[in-house]
């Protein structure tokens, strides 16, 4: 499959997806990628409101999710909720069973807790590997990053290439408020993770992820035992 753009075109098109509202900045992206545009989703509040774009828009974008085995049951039951509401199938693409075998037999259930390296060995296993498989054959993803999420993504710019996957990125809402995520919710009637009506704003796995306090960025309740600068899983570093 060849792209319509090259890295060269990445000021250009990102130029014109800025001009444009959403979903048509969407209609648009799929048009430059024809057949290779992805969504990525956790079901969090940012990805339902993409993927309430793509599917009541009818738009050809591939979305999928990656089951890391460890998800809360509220993600399930939104994952759920999703297909009914809208009818159309997410992928979902899991961790390669041999690998969480020997991880398990070797360092243990709870191995993240105990240092960096099994942490991010953990989300290698879990994450990594199965997105590079879900992403085999792309040419951009879309994700639901913003900027005000932490500071490791306050520099995110809309749409760039990610040279870890080869591919471009696209995030649509990186200049969106969490309130304007929320109204979207709510106007549109998504469904949305009921965990976050308990304090929960970013959402992952269930023994890495709290609720956060008053105050506390959006990220704080990920990997809590570690500092900021390290609240990145390997999908998202660049
Ligand atoms: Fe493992 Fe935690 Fe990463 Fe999930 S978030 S893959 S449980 S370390």
């Amino acid at each position: 499959m060849t792209s319509l753009v090259s890295p060269a075109d990445l000021t250009a098109l990102s130029g014109q997806l800025e001009q444009l509202p959403l979903p048509q900045a969407l209609l648009h992206l799929t048009e430059s990628f024809p057949g290779g545009t992805v969504l990525s989703t956790s079901f969090g509040q940012e990805d339902q409101v993409l993927t309430d774009m793509i599917m009541r828009f009818d738009l050809p974008v591939r979305v999928f999710t990656l089951d890391t085995g460890r998800l809360f049951e509220e993600t399930y039951k939104v994952f759920q909720r999703t297909v009914e509401r809208y009818g159309r199938k997410i992928e979902v693409y899991f961790p390669d069973a041999l690998a969480v075998e020997t991880l398990l037999r070797e360092r243990g259930p709870f191995s993240f807790y105990e240092s960096l390296d099994n942490r991010k060995e953990c989300c290698r296993i879990r994450k990594v590997e199965p997105l590079r498989r879900a992403l085999a054959g792309a040419q951009c993803w879309m994700t639901g990053l913003r900027t005000e999420q932490s500071e490791t993504r306050n520099q995110l710019p809309a749409l760039t290439w990610d040279e870890s996957f080869g591919l471009y990125k696209y995030n649509p809402l990186h200049h969106w408020s969490l309130s304007e995520v929320e109204d979207y919710l709510q106007h549109h009637r998504v469904p949305y993770n009921s965990l976050h009506d308990r304090g929960f704003v970013s959402i992952g796995c269930q023994p890495c992820t709290r609720a956060i306090r008053p105050g506390e960025d959006s990220r704080a309740g990920r990997w809590w035992w570690e500092h900021n600068t390290n609240k990145e899983c390997g999908l998202h570093d660049r």
